[in-house]
């Protein structure tokens, strides 16, 4: 009787991005498709081999993907959109790609509008982004596409026998988007079934013995309906075949779908003990069906921190003790797609700094000695449970991650700090005279097209290829020339331009303490695109003034108003990896005061306005509305103590660029900026609503330029747009701005638009 392992998934896009760089290539036309097929297959045999000699029971396939997990399900069962053409057969790779990035019809004389791509969106609380299906009442599933069988036999060609993964039907269709109102996505179940029976039976047929159905959409609040659905598709999809199912689940407990989940047919189920801390206890205490399996999700598959080995190992042993060795398997909390490839591939970092980290081939060495501690062999896998405890050890009592001051900071937090002197009516006055700005002030949100020769200087300053001063002169050089352009085309609040930024977390992580940076550490964000988030790792605090130099600089090439801009403490932890030893409130409260004190620097610098950018505020909500409330609490309050330290004169603005409020408004005005802007041009500022019901008492930029496409706006358009806003909000309480910044658009596109905002808000202003 042994206690087995389980992978869900591993980082697919290769340690060096290699598949990034082949997919790229092929969109380009550098490579060719057998290339991009045969990097595809290198990379899949490298991973599974790797996994495999760590000694890993059930190693996942199909868990590989080109672009994204739900779009190779839609490939799967032939949910592609009608305006994409395909032979209704099989779905070849051009046909995935231009469901994922759509078709350009350059080509075409006169056409230039092509096809639109499929609709992305957040996985989950992740920052990883994956395709919506669209469904419909005439979407006809039928099985198109046979990557899940493919790769079960590439990887039994080379004698290792895997667990195939695929999304199972419920979370497919609850991921999905129906195209009409009256369309529940789970009418489509029963016609859905057929095909995922088909893929399973071709599975067995070629030997399979297992396969992981991941059914995230468990961890939703789900009605009667939903669950029902649960129970009626499995009691299909175990009927149909032989094949053992593990149904994994993550990211959050099951909560009230708990039963539902545990009496499931199905062989085991995997819950994530990480997020869901409890959820072992509750599903123990419920009862576990005889027949069922547990799958214990142990080490986190979302962070990046070497596992505390000894504690891991008691929770296994709680569900031995219950069920028997035999019947719980051991991994990570998720898929390790989340998390980067491999520590070898940082040689920048000291032996000391690795020791606190295990990335995905650490995380399968870690799950593989648990278990085999579990079966009896204590000798081979001390070493490991070893460097468990040192790093632990080593992480409490590291004087660079500990600092005493930082926590004695914290610890003197009080309400005090997080109130303005005056309520937002007595200092929209003081603001109004001291600023002395038109009605419908016009302003951007903070950066300016970004050029190539930015980057270059950015870097080669990095790399120490060219002197501090002549670095310090170039940004000098494009902050003058952004501020004469804003003055020319006669914005009212003007910015410096953010030029000296590659990343706006990133740029500020450099330069405070706590903040460990890799060089390798990719993850995938969408398609080919992938982020290195930093790591916090240690107490946070700020050794010196951080953009003072620059907004200063600013401030004194020009007579106007000029805006200062910062990143907030939400979006700082939001876009990190973040310590798992102290609560992400904590953290974030000592972000937000070296915030506050660069806030207060700037005031101090003569910076009279000041934006701190929040765009990551609204990802950071729990997956459970029925803990939204606790977040948002000390959510709002790092807002505000990263910006209630200033005078009244002093005026904060915040931006966020999405649009959807109406859940979260109630923690929007308490968060208190004197100015919010926020993207709405797209939405023909209905969003707005939410602003007016509650009768918003501050002021707001709804933005009237869409900035992600590079198309020019014309004057007229934001004029309606303006007056959409201006039904809504008074003409005294509204700003006019861009959706977001401008960096990944050009001057030739960015002039002229801002140019016809400017003139566009005049207009409206005397009429
Ligand atoms: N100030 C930042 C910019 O203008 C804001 C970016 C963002 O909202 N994501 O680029
Ligand atoms: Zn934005």
């Amino acid at each position: 009787m042994t206690t087995t392992t389980a992978n869900l998934g591993f980082p697919r896009i290769g340690a060096h991005r290699e598949l990034k760089r082949a997919v790229e290539e092929y969109w380009n036309g550098d490579r060719s498709k057998e290339e991009l097929l045969a990097e595809g297959a290198d990379l899949r045999e490298r991973h599974w081999r790797k996994q495999d000699e760590l000694g890993l029971d059930f190693v996942p396939s199909n868990d590989f993907s080109y672009y994204d997990q739900v779009l190779d399900t839609c490939a799967m069962v032939g949910a592609v959109p009608d305006r994409f053409p395909w032979d209704g057969d099989t779905v070849d790779i051009d046909t995935y790609f231009s469901m994922a990035r759509g078709i350009q019809e350059k080509d075409l004389e006169g056409d230039t509008s092509g096809v639109q791509a499929m609709e992305m969106t957040k996985w989950f609380n992740t920052n990883y982004h994956y395709l919506v299906p669209e469904l419909s009442r005439d979407t006809e599933f039928s099985l198109s596409s046979t990557k899940i069988i493919d790769e079960y036999e590439e990887a039994k060609g080379m004698g290792i026998d895997t667990r195939p993964v695929l999304i199972g039907p419920v979370s497919f269709l609850l991921l999905g988007k129906t195209q009409s109102e009256d369309l529940n996505s789970l009418d489509l179940l029963e016609e859905l079934l057929p095909v995922y029976t088909e893929a399973l039976q071709r599975l067995a047929d070629t030997g399979a013995q297992a396969v992981q159905i991941d059914e995230p959409a468990l961890v939703f609040e789900l009605d009667n309906e939903e669950q029902v659905a649960y129970t009626e598709a499995y009691e299909v999809l175990n009927n149909a075949t032989d094949l053992d199912i593990h149904l994994a689940t993550y990211f959050e407990s099951l909560g009230d779908n708990l039963p539902t989940a545990l009496d499931l047919p199905v062989d085991s189920l995997h819950l994530d003990l990480v997020r869901g801390e409890g959820q072992l206890d509750d599903a123990l205490e419920y009862g576990v069906p005889s027949e069922l399996s547990l799958s214990l999700g142990l080490v986190d598959g979302r962070n990046i921190w070497r596992a505390d080995l000894d504690t891991l190992l008691e929770t296994v042993e709680t569900a031995i003790d219950a069920l028997g060795s035999d019947r719980v398997i051991l991994g990570p909390s998720c898929s390790l797609l989340h998390v980067p490839t491999d520590l070898d591939a940082e040689p920048g970092l000291d032996d000391n700094t690795k020791l606190w980290f295990s990335f995905a081939t650490g995380k399968i060495e870690e799950i593989v000695a648990l278990a085999d501690r579990t079966n009896g062999d204590k000798t081979g896998t001390e070493a490991l449970f070893e460097r468990s405890r040192q790093a632990i050890k080593n992480r409490a009592e590291s004087d660079w991650i500990n600092d005493s001051d930082v926590q004695e900071r914290v610890d003197g937090i009080d309400d005090a700090m997080t109130r303005r002197d005056s309520n937002r009516d007595v200092r929209r006055e003081i603001q109004r005279e001291a600023f002395d700005l038109p009605e419908l002030p016009t302003t951007t949100i903070g950066s300016f097209p970004q050029t190539d020769e930015m980057r270059e200087m950015r870097a080669a300053y990095k790399n120490e290829e060219i002197s501090q001063s002549k670095y310090e002169a170039f940004i000098e050089t494009q902050i003058t020339e952004t501020i004469e352009r804003q003055e020319e085309i006669g914005l009212d609040v003007l910015v410096h331009g953010e030029s000296e930024r590659g990343d706006m977390v990133e740029y500020f992580g450099r330069q405070l303490d706590g903040f460990i940076f890799t060089e390798n550490a990719w993850v995938q964000s969408y398609g080919t695109r992938c982020v290195r988030p930093p790591i916090i790792a240690g107490d946070v605090s700020r050794p010196e003034p951080m953009t003072v130099r620059w907004l200063s600089y600013a401030d004194e090439q020009t007579d106007e108003l000029v805006k200062g801009m910062l990143t907030g403490p939400v979006t700082i932890l939001q876009w990190s990896f973040v310590r798992d030893d102290q609560t992400r409130a904590e953290t974030c409260r000592q972000i937000s005061l070296a915030i506050r004190d660069e806030v207060r620097d700037l005031e101090d610098a003569g910076i009279q306005a000041i934006q701190i950018d929040e765009p990551a505020f609204r990802e950071g909500l729990p997956l459970r509305e029925s803990q939204w409330a606790e977040y948002l609490e000390w959510a709002v309050e790092c807002f505000r103590l990263a910006s209630c330290g200033v005078a009244d004169e002093t005026q904060i603005h915040t931006h966020m660029c999405y649009a959807e409020f109406t859940d979260i408004i109630d923690a929007i005005v308490d968060m208190d900026a004197d100015v919010i802007s926020i993207e709405a041009s797209r939405s023909k500022m209905e969003l707005l609503g939410s602003f007016d019901e509650l009768d918003y008492p501050n002021d707001i930029g709804p933005g009237v330029y869409d900035i992600h496409s590079p198309q020019i706006p014309s004057i007229e358009e934001m004029e309606d747009l303006i007056y959409n806003g201006l039904d809504v909000l008074d003409e005294d309480q509204m700003w006019v701005n861009p959706d977001c910044g401008l960096k990944t658009r050009r001057w030739v596109e960015v002039e002229p638009s801002l140019k016809n905002m400017v003139k566009a808000a005049e207009s409206v202003r005397e009429s």
